[in-house]
């Protein structure tokens, strides 16, 4: 067989933790360490030879590059130290700017190379809203503390839609519906890739009522409850962190789409529901106790992957922090603007608002080319290997 080998995808893996892939000796150990290994599909061993060939083809349409939950398990027992674990995390890194929309953006989510302008981008934007809505000026004491955060963006006579709402949705709505669209593009892409990979071209297509009830629902229910990280070894607490984390996203998901009902919805009819949540109210304890959850989970993960650094099991990635920082960011800016928000501290409470959106928006425009895709690429990859394992494959 004539292999051309793909260098971008070589010198990419190299620059994001991958570069210890040519030591591999094909000794086979990982395989036999990892749960996502068969017999007739010898994971991550048959992914590390692609990866040496640079057969980026192939591994773009390997669902199990998506399932591998990045234990480090067989990163542990490699004879060779050729980190097949971190190779997998290159390799889904690669993949993630590969599918990603518009490729330019995707590109500068890949290296630290391009951080100036991942925070440089939504500084300016919000900014130049800031400044737009003619809202720039500090509160004074009395309307920090009746107004809170509402009038961030100014406020205006017209009562039905509070201008706060409309300069909120102006940024994040564009950002969430471009990183939707490019997901959108790159899981579709990915899928047909797979299905063609598998040969499944020809087999019955499932309707979207049987996808959902066969594939996509128990795929959600099984990430929900963290079975495979139940596995792990190495990183045995990993469940302690990854689990609130992820509750506290489902939980601020809720109170998020609670918020733009109340505004955008109800506030058209009862304007006086445009006002700051009471500190008081389910909703805004939620979000509280969500954003707890949150600060707690990335500690977690963030002091296992210190530890595993540390303990020469993993190494550091841009990829990997970035998530991190990220994360932290949302949580630390979240309460923090809340804190001085009880403390009747309106110039630095607007500052870290600021900081606040410029950390959300990063993570909305984000989405589909940082780790965080983990959550739409993983969760296709579990929705395909039902699928190809299913009946309709079969037929
Ligand atoms: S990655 Fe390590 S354990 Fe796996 S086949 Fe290569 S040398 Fe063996
Ligand atoms: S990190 Fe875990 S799931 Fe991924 S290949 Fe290694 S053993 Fe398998």
């Amino acid at each position: 067989m004539d292999v051309q080998p793909d260098l971008d995808l070589i010198r990419t893996l190299k620059a994001t933790g991958g570069d210890t892939l040519k030591k591999c000796y094909q000794c086979a150990t990982c395989s036999v360490i990892c749960p996502l290994s068969t017999d007739g599909n010898p994971f991550p061993r048959q992914e590390m030879i692609y990866a040496q060939w640079g057969m980026a083809d192939k591994l773009l349409k390997d669902p199990n590059v998506f399932l591998c939950h990045q234990c480090g398990d067989c990163t542990a027992s490699c004879p060779r130290g050729a980190r097949p674990g971190d190779v997998m995390g290159a390799i889904r890194a690669y993949a993630y700017t590969h599918y990603g929309w518009p490729k330019p953006l995707a590109r500068l989510c890949a290296s630290e190379k391009g951080l100036p302008w991942l925070v440089g981008i939504p500084t300016v934007i919000i900014f130049l809203m800031w400044m737009i809505s003619g809202g720039m000026g500090i509160p004074t004491h009395e309307e920090f503390a009746r107004y809170g955060y509402t009038h961030f963006f100014g406020h205006w006579g017209f009562k039905w839609y509070a201008k706060n709402i409309f300069f909120i949705v102006l940024i994040m709505v564009p950002s969430l519906g471009l990183a939707l669209y490019s997901a959108w593009r790159g899981l579709t892409t990915m899928w047909k890739a797979m299905r063609e990979e598998a040969g499944l071209e020809g087999a019955y297509r499932p309707s979207a009522n049987q996808a959902w009830k066969e594939f996509i629902w128990p795929s959600f229910v099984e990430i929900l409850q963290h079975k495979r990280f139940e596995e792990c070894g190495v990183q045995h607490n990993r469940k302690t962190g990854h689990l609130p984390l992820m509750l506290s996203f489902i939980g601020l998901l809720i109170v998020t789409l609670w918020s733009l009902f109340r505004q955008d919805v109800l506030g058209l009819i009862y304007p006086s529901l445009h006002g700051p949540l009471p500190l008081t109210d389910p909703f805004k304890v939620f979000a509280n106790v969500c954003a707890i959850a949150l600060i707690f989970g990335i500690a977690v993960l963030w002091s296992n992957r210190i530890r595993l650094e540390k303990d020469q099991k993993t190494q550091p990635t841009f990829y990997d922090w970035f998530l991190i920082w990220e994360i932290a960011a949302v949580g630390i800016t979240g309460i923090c603007a809340e804190l001085f928000r009880w403390m009747g501290m309106p110039v630095v409470g607007y500052v870290v608002y600021f900081l606040h959106l410029v950390s959300i928006m990063m993570l909305f425009l984000y989405l589909p080319y940082t780790k965080l895709a983990h959550i739409l690429f993983r969760t296709t990859a579990y929705a395909f290997d039902k699928y190809r394992e299913s009946s309709f494959a079969k037929q």
